[in-house]
């Protein structure tokens, strides 16, 4: 049985929910709503206690429906918090459907379009008596910063092994599949402060150091599955003084997660066989912010999701991207998910919109997961 999407109520509770503000870490008010929201819709809500974890105002919300087919259950993950600007955001609905930011904010579509397909693809469901398998929804919070939110769940209590995390741009039927591992590394180059007229030769100049490291180290996509940045660079006080420190910042990504590793070996010997010509020192600190994963295109995930995407009349295209998402936590909690496209466009701008159009495709696409064997 088709269900049948109500646009209306969708676009309302998503300009509903744009009207809240819920900025990363500052997600209470998004918090209560949605779990009232939830339990109106029958399940049974609790939320973890990442609040004082990760300094927030918010914990990750868990949520577990019961269902009529005798199926393990479906994850579905979306999150709550947007990126600035994010406070006073207003969805402005245009007449051919396109809805926009009043342009002094983000929308907040990434990712507020899929929290309200989610709770719409269920509505309606329920509505039409329409036969599901349970379902677990995680709306996360702190997303945004690096998915530190999904970082402190405790995956224990999902019960789901296959989740579709509803947080990608792209055409409707777009999925990431892949996604690389993330580390981040400072650097900080220690050499020794001289007068720079009366006695040069005394010092070390720990720019001049981090500077000749830097030039000899790929940067930029170093091979089609990596990429390398110096982000940042900060030293020295004044410039009359050979500067004695210089504090270098970057990250890695690497879809193969051991070659993010590769990397960062590379970056230390570089960095230790530089300080040791120019006599200087150094320390790195070095953080991984989330694995690689990979789902393969036959993984049943993948399949039900192309099955059910064809059936609708939407072409499918898996891809790599290199971003992480809360997938990469699910991944590394034993959890295989796909990061699918959720009716976003110009995320991470003021210039973000959406479609109410799409937001009901991917509404019903998400309803029909649910109910596929
Ligand atoms: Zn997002």
């Amino acid at each position: 049985m088709k269900t049948i999407i109500n646009s209306q109520r969708l676009l309302d509770s998503f300009r509903e929910l744009v009207a809240i503000d819920s900025p990363s870490f500052g997600e209470r008010a998004m918090a209560d709503e949605l779990t009232a929201r939830l339990k109106k819709l029958g399940f049974a809500v609790w939320e973890d206690d990442s609040a004082r974890k990760i300094h927030g105002n918010a914990g990750n919300l868990f949520a577990t429906l019961p269902g009529k087919l005798d199926m393990p259950p479906l994850l579905l993950c979306a999150h709550m918090d947007t990126v600035a600007p994010a406070l006073g955001k207003r969805a402005v609905a245009e007449p051919d459907g396109r809805v926009r930011s009043a342009g002094d904010t983000v929308l907040g579509a990434d990712d507020l379009a899929a929290v309200a397909e989610i709770l719409e693809a269920v509505a309606a469901l329920e509505e039409q008596k329409i036969p599901h398998r349970p379902v677990e929804v995680l709306f996360s919070v702190a997303e945004e910063a690096y998915c530190v939110g999904a970082s402190v769940f405790d995956f224990s209590v999902v019960r789901a092994r296959e989740a579709y995390v509803l947080d990608y741009d792209g055409a409707v039927g777009t999925a990431a599949n892949q996604a690389p591992t993330l580390l981040d590394f400072t650097v900080t180059v220690r050499g020794k402060a001289s007068h720079a007229g009366f006695a040069p030769e005394k010092g070390v100049s720990a720019i001049s150091a981090a500077a000749q490291a830097i030039c000899r180290i790929p940067a930029g996509r170093v091979s089609p599955e990596a990429t390398l940045n110096f982000g940042t660079i900060q030293g020295g006080t004044a410039t009359n003084i050979v500067p004695d420190a210089c504090t270098v910042r970057g990250e890695i990504r690497s879809l193969d997660d051991g070659y993010a590793f590769t990397l960062l070996d590379n970056l230390k010997d570089t960095f230790r066989q530089v300080c040791q010509e120019n006599g200087a020192e150094f320390e790195i600190r070095e953080r991984c912010l989330f694995h690689a994963y990979h789902v393969p295109a036959e993984a049943p995930v993948a399949r039900r999701y192309r099955r059910v995407c064809n059936r609708l009349g939407h072409a499918v295209s898996f891809t790599a991207t290199f971003g992480g998402s809360d997938n990469n936590w699910l991944a590394a909690n034993g959890i295989q998910g796909i990061v699918a496209a959720s009716a976003m466009h110009g995320c991470h701008t003021c210039g973000e919109y959406t479609y109410v159009q799409e937001m009901a495709e991917i509404a019903q696409i998400t309803a029909e997961l649910l109910c596929e064997r």
